[in-house]
């Protein structure tokens, strides 16, 4: 099952290709930015908090994260064998910390993808989602500030997690359809695609590779339907 982290500037579609890999996989889909933000919209001492940092496009501090994270963390690999990381870790140390919560708790992450496209398609895509959105942070300052907040403290993450072997570099600066067919095949070759609801497991071999349609297999008409 996968359990992948999504590293990418602000507008390079973490949340888009999350989502679609969460469709694909079953794994559940956890996002930082949504989480922070549910929970400012709770109106907590802890949204306060929190509020205060994402307004201006800061990074929350690391003991905020783990706290509102990790249980989500948790939950998800015992709920679905897998997560979708969008958005966490984003500095090192954080880095450095899940890296020990993955192995402590068996969950450690298998692939980690990395999005890039061009600083001005990036501000381009955030400005016309604030007019969609109207997230508090996608102004053009504070999407500015995102930017070298990222280049400061979250690219460093890419050649940490290239050098551990397991970092897929995508330009999304074309077709979504390509990024996906470039993603999916990759997750393909490295054995972590496993399809949803338990259609394909390891070790059972698809019907269509043992008798191609209309050749008359009767044994498997007996065979519950799998759902
Ligand atoms: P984007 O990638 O467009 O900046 P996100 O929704 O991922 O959007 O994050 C929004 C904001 O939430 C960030 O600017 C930051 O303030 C905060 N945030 C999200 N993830 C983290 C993290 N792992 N560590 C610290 N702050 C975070």
């Amino acid at each position: 099952m996968v359990r992948v982290i999504m590293l990418s500037p602000p507008g390079a579609g973490k949340g888009t290709h999350s989502r679609w890999l969460t469709l694909q996989t079953g794994a559940a889909h956890i996002s930082a930015g949504d989480l922070l933000r549910a929970e400012v919209a709770r109106g907590s001492d802890l949204g306060r908090q929190v509020a205060a940092y994402t307004d201006r496009g800061d990074l929350v501090p690391d003991e905020l994260i783990f706290r509102i994270l990790a249980p989500a963390v948790v939950a998800a690999a015992r709920d679905t064998g897998g997560y979708v990381l969008d958005g966490f870790p984003r500095t090192m140390p954080q880095a450095l910390r899940a890296a020990q919560f993955g192995a402590d708790l068996a969950l450690a992450s298998n692939a980690v993808i990395y999005l890039t496209a061009p600083e001005e398609e990036l501000v381009s895509r955030l400005l016309d989602r604030a007019e969609r959105d109207g997230r508090a942070d996608d102004t053009l300052g504070v999407i500015r500030h995102r930017l070298a907040v990222f280049a400061k403290e979250t690219a460093p993450l890419v050649d940490y997690y290239r050098n551990r072997g397991i970092l897929l570099e995508l330009s999304t600066d074309r077709p979504e359809a390509e990024v996906q067919a470039d993603l999916l095949g990759w997750l393909k070759a490295r054995g972590l695609m496993l399809p949803v609801n338990g259609q394909s497991r390891p070790g059972h071999t698809e019907p269509a590779e043992i008798a191609p349609p209309g050749t008359g297999d009767k044994s498997r008409d007996d065979q519950p339907v799998e759902t």
